[in-house]
């Protein structure tokens, strides 16, 4: 019986040392393993211990890291020693098979996404004339969606709050992540991609994980999943029936989310 387990990344699986969340005595701290590094110096880790339960999830299930990032930015992270299969990116927009972006999928994903919702180029203009001393930068990705990155400390209240308002008018959700605010076409999931997969592999089973409220289709899903206990989700205290909240937060929660993910699948 085949199991997929689609995962998203970043602040579920793999961690940069903003989002650490390590404290306690130094004799605790963990090994850690970098994943990716960027511009010549290492920005993401996940525990020694999170990268062996990865690898026996690989090869106990198929694993799809299942994330946001465009294809060139997941390709900077390195999680097992044999890249997956399959990959999901650009929050469903991209299919990487055995690393290869299929365009089958990519041409299927942007014709079902053009009647469906509001041009990126009118987000786009809209983001620029809401202005913003805290907008650091300003982002698309894989030419469907956007995305600034903000000062955190300097966001007014309620400004995300506004633009969510603003995109639900034009079918377009948004998602605040770290430094991150993204705004995506509400049709653009996870799981829509996850569900190809799944019938491409003829898996009978969905195990999922993720952090955010883009992840949320995903875990709903799915037959189980897991959440860390922070991030997006964790504040806003989103559950549901099938999913788990680890007990962790930080790096130390990707651990246990690889390790619930593996009790998963062997306990079929
Ligand atoms: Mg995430």
């Amino acid at each position: 019986m085949t199991v997929l387990v689609c995962s998203d990344l970043d602040r579920t699986l793999i961690y940069s040392a903003a989002a650490f969340a390590l404290d306690g005595p130094d004799e605790t701290m963990p090994r850690l393993l970098c994943v990716e590094f960027y511009q010549g110096a290492p920005l993401s880790y996940v525990t020694e211990t999170a990268a062996q339960t990865l690898e026996a999830l690989a090869r106990a299930a198929t694993f799809v890291p299942t994330t946001t990032r465009t294809p060139e930015q997941y390709r900077r992270v390195h999680l097992l020693e044999k890249p997956p299969a399959y990959a999901i990116c650009a929050n469903g927009g991209h299919l990487l098979v055995d690393g290869v972006d299929d365009p089958a999928w990519s041409a299927e994903v942007r014709s079902q996404l053009d009647s469906a919702c509001a041009p990126l180029t009118e987000v786009q203009n809209h983001l620029v004339n809401l202005g913003g001393e805290f907008v650091l930068k300003r982002r698309t990705a894989s030419d469907l969606f956007a995305y600034t990155v903000v000062d955190r400390t300097a966001l007014p209240a309620g400004w995300v709050e506004d633009l969510s308002g603003w995109c639900a008018e034009r079918g377009w959700r948004t998602s605040l992540q770290g430094r991150k605010v993204y705004c995506l076409p509400a049709s653009l999931t996870k799981s829509t991609a996850a569900a190809e997969v799944a019938r491409r592999t003829g898996a009978s089973r969905t195990l999922a994980a993720g952090d955010s409220l883009l992840d949320i289709d995903l875990l709903e899903s799915a037959d189980a999943a897991v959440r860390p206990a922070h991030g997006e989700l964790h504040g806003a205290g989103w559950t549901s029936p099938a999913t788990v909240v680890t007990a962790s937060c930080g790096i130390i929660a990707g651990e246990e989310i690889a390790g619930r993910l593996l009790d998963l699948v062997t306990s079929e």
